[in-house]
Order: structure tokens, then sequence, then C-alpha cells
């Protein structure tokens, strides 16, 4: 199958298993047969194996390909403007969501005369997040190995920059070794498309499955809150990303919006920003013609610091949950939340559903109750699928426009 054809039957796959999941949850689901077997079993294995296969490639594929990225580059100071370009875009980009967020909820002002009753509570257990010492000594690996086994991205990142770094500094070892990385590039590049085969199969399956537990009926309740969340992040999915495309790089909007579209729908079936970095990897160099040296850093980097879907989110519910308690923020109180949002966002682990726990920490730096974070639990899964899609675009537009300014993209595969 070429990649066109598989872009399109992943579309039709998500469609069919939105359909088919929909069907299932407001006709079928107290029929064991479908519920237990079909949902239960067969779209759960099968999803599950997918996801799971997806994680597998994670670790080797950015480890390989990171080492392999900065060998090419051969100069450190090109790294130390890379490392520069994409902080200064991941942040950037993440303030310009939450404050989007924060003003068309404070417009549109979610959560004011909400009945508490008319939604089901579900409790809701804040975990501790870790303080800001702890991430930043974290960020070095005591051992690289045991960082990998625990598929902890930033140090796994941080160890394989600086091997990458070591290769360029051992003249010919270096270059021995920088031959058998760059084949192991090549190989493991050819599992990702391996499993890409499998994607159709295994997108349906998770579709189908979340559509058939979740159904529309939880959204009904939280209707306002839903929508604010959505138009945000259409807004800055759809206007702020693509102009930023268009003005920093003057590449093709629509090229690049129809190219991400497959990335897209993984993220939103896995909802995890993280496994989908294989294919944000292998689509950006591939299909939008980025370099390897630029897409596998700034990638998995996004994948890991870069959350402007998650923001949005964290923005909206602060504003609904303050309304629904009844309790006014001041303008120092949305500043607040701007940069605890934003640096919760580096926080943030590209896996479903930790957007909901850094939400703690952002209501806690303004004073609200954590406890009403169980207010949006229920529709929080849809939401986390929206997201991680605007945020895996997100990490696409930096690799896109920074690779366009280093001179490491070739505009002959973007256009075609
Ligand atoms: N699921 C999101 C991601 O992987 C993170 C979150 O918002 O929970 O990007």
């Amino acid at each position: 199958m070429n990649t066109k054809n598989l872009t399109t039957a992943i579309l039709f796959a998500m469609i069919l298993g939105a359909i088919l999941g929909g069907i299932f949850n407001q006709f079928f689901m107290d029929h064991s047969f479908v519920s237990e077997f079909l949902v239960g079993n067969v779209f759960h294995v099968i999803g599950a194996i997918f996801v799971s296969s997806l994680k597998m490639l994670v670790v080797p594929l950015v480890f390989v390909s990171l080492v392999c990225g900065v060998a090419a580059l051969g100069d450190i100071n090109k790294l130390g403007r890379l490392g520069g370009k994409a902080l200064l875009f991941y942040l950037a980009t993440t303030a310009i969501a939450i404050t989007i967020a924060l003003s068309i909820a404070t417009i549109a002002a979610p959560g004011q005369g909400f009945e508490i009753s008319s939604t089901n509570i579900q409790t809701f257990i804040p975990k501790e997040s870790p303080s800001l010492a702890d991430t930043i000594i974290n960020l070095v690996p005591t051992n690289p190995i045991e960082a990998m086994a625990k598929g902890e991205m930033l140090p796994l990142i941080l160890f394989s920059l600086l091997l990458g770094i070591a290769i360029v500094m051992a003249g010919d070892a270096g270059k021995r070794i920088e031959q058998q990385f760059n084949d192991y590039n090549d190989i493991i590049m050819q599992l990702v498309m391996i499993l890409m085969k499998l994607a159709p199969i295994g997108i349906f399956s998770l579709i189908a499955k979340t559509f058939a537990l979740q159904g529309f009926d939880v959204i009904k309740p939280l209707l306002s809150y839903f929508m604010v969340v959505v138009s945000a992040l259409i807004i800055h999915a759809l206007i702020v990303y693509p102009l930023l495309l268009k003005s920093l790089s003057g590449l093709s909007i629509s090229t690049f919006l129809r190219k991400m579209r497959s990335v897209q729908i993984f993220a939103f079936s896995t909802a995890s920003s993280n496994a989908t970095i294989p294919f944000n990897i292998q689509n950006t160099e591939k299909k939008l013609g980025v370099d390897n040296s630029v897409a596998s850093f700034t990638i998995p980097l996004g994948a890991t610091i870069n959350m402007d879907g998650t923001a949005i989110m964290q923005g909206v519910a602060t504003v609904f949950i303050a309304n629904v308690y009844g309790i006014d923020l001041a303008i120092s109180d949305y500043l607040l939340v701007i940069l605890t949002a934003t640096l919760a966002s580096i926080g943030t682990a590209g896996v479903p559903g930790v957007g909901l726990i850094m939400l703690a920490m952002v209501l806690n730096q303004v004073g609200l109750p954590v406890e009403g974070i169980a207010l949006i639990i229920g529709v929080d899964r849809l939401l986390d699928m929206i997201r991680t899609a605007v945020n895996v675009t997100g990490d696409a537009t930096a690799t896109v426009v920074i690779a366009k300014s280093e001179g490491a993209l070739d505009t002959k595969i973007y256009n075609n």
C-alpha cells in the first residue's frame, strides 16, 4: 500500500470505527455479545496491541534517530541553535494557546449556572505532581538503560544528544559508529513502515471501543465547557499554526494540513503524543521533507514538553471551575494561569489523561478547589483525543518552521 492509500485507509478506519462505536453505544450495549465480546475483548485486545506496538518503537527510534541526527549535524553550535529555537517556539505557542483559551472562556463563561447535580460526579484523587527541582535533576539519567526501560523521554533525549556529540568529537572511531547507527536507523524506519500497514485495523478498534463506551450523552451536561475547549483547539490548530507556518517559513498551509491528517488521526485514536512519535518523525521526514537531523530532535522533544492542546483544556477548565464555584479570578490570577499552564505543559508526559493530573497544579496556584476536576472527568477522554491531535500538530509545525530556517527542508518533497 502506498502512503496515499494508507492515509485514506486510516481516515476510513476512523470514520467507520466512530460510526460503529456510536451505533453500539446507542442500541447494543446491553447485548453481551457486543459489550463483552466485541467491545470488551476483540476491539480492546486489537487496540491495546496496536498501542503497545507503537510504544515498542518509541525508545529505539528516538535513541537511534537522535544519535544519527546529532552526528549528522556535526556541529555543537548548530545543535544549540536548534535547541534554542525549539524551546522558544514551544513555549511561545503554548502561551498563545492558553491566552486564546482564557479569552474565549472569559467571554463564553462556561459553568455559570451549572447544576452540580446534573452531571455524574466521579471521584478524583489528585496525584502528587513532581517539584520543579526534581524535574530538573531528573533530566540527567543516573542510568541510561534504566531511563530507556522506563521510557523516560527527557533523560533519554539528553543521553542520546550527548552520545551524538561524543560521536562527532571522536574522529575515526566516531565515523565508524555513526555509519552503524545510520544502518540501524534505516532498519527501524522499516519497522515503522511495517506497523503503519496495520494501523487501519488498530485505529478502527481503538475508535470503535472508545465511542461504544463513551457515547455522546456524557457531553450534554458539560456542553458549554466542551464546546469552548473544542473551539479554542480548532482556532489554535487551524489559524495560529497555519499563520505561524506561513509567516515564518512561507510554505503552503494546505499542503501541511493535508499531509498531517494521518498523524492527527494517530494522535486522536491513541490520545498519546508519545505513541505518535514514530509516525510523526516518519511523516515529517518522508512527506514534509524535513531532514532527520532536525525531526529526530524536535519531534520527541515536542512530544515531551510541548502540549498546546493540553494547556487550552487547562485554561478553560480553570475558568469553568471558578464559575461553578462562584469564585472570581483577578487579572493576576489569569497571568498566573498562563505561567503555570505553560510550565505544566513541559511537565506533562505525552500519555493519555496526564493533562488532567497537571491541572491540579494549575488550580492550586490560583487557589481553586482541586475537587473541581471531578466535574470534567466525564468528558475528558474525548477532549484528550482532540487535544493530543493538536499537540502533535504543534510539534510538526515547529519542526517544519525550524527546518526551513536551518536550510534542512527539502521543498520538493514538501510540495510533492
Ligand atoms: N494525552 C496528551 C498527550 O499525549 C496529554 C494530556 O493532555 O493528557 O499529548
